[in-house]
């Protein structure tokens, strides 16, 4: 339990200690407002403590059109990146697509060619050839990769 002074006056009170509201919270304290955090549980005890931990720039709402919340939360990432060199860190990903992707071949393209083109980090969407792939990953069946890219 944690116990903080009552008799204390505060600019603004925050209900709930996940990513949002502590995020709230240091933005906050930083103008120099007298923050509380009051959380009815544990720190991160919700959605937060579940994430995969990607600062992501959300590939997938390319196909809703939703391009300014994909520039928006890409330029947030390169805030991290440069802000946070210690635990913010890039990774690279493979995005096998299989034969019963629920997207075609073309849309991913298109989908990374224009999250490259917004990404602000400098590295580009690259293909690698199916073979190069399965060398790499031999767990992966073949027949379950999309042949004709
Ligand atoms: C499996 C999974 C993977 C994910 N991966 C990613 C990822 O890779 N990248 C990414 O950006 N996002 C990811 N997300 C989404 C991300 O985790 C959430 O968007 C984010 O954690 C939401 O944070 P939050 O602070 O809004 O909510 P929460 O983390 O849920 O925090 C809300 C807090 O409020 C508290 N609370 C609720 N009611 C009250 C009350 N009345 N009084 C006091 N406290 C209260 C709760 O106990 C909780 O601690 C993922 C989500 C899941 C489920």
């Amino acid at each position: 339990m944690l116990l903080y002074p009552m008799d204390k006056k505060y600019d603004m009170v925050i209900l709930g200690a996940g990513i949002n509201g502590v995020a709230i919270a240091k933005a906050l304290a930083l103008t120099g407002k007298k923050v509380l955090v009051v959380e009815k549980t544990h720190i991160a005890a919700g959605a937060s403590s579940h994430s995969s931990r990607l600062i992501h720039g959300g590939l997938r709402y390319l196909e809703n059109f939703e391009f300014d919340l994909v520039r928006e939360a890409l330029r947030d990432q390169k805030y991290l990146l440069d802000t946070y060199p210690g635990l913010v860190k890039l990774r690279s990903f493979y995005l096998p697509v299989c034969q019963n992707s629920m997207r075609p071949v073309w849309m991913i393209r298109l989908g990374l060619l224009i999250y490259g083109f917004f990404a602000l980090h400098g590295h580009k969407p690259a293909e690698v050839e199916k073979k190069d792939f399965l060398i790499q990953f031999k767990a992966i069946k073949a027949h379950n990769l999309k042949i004709d890219m």
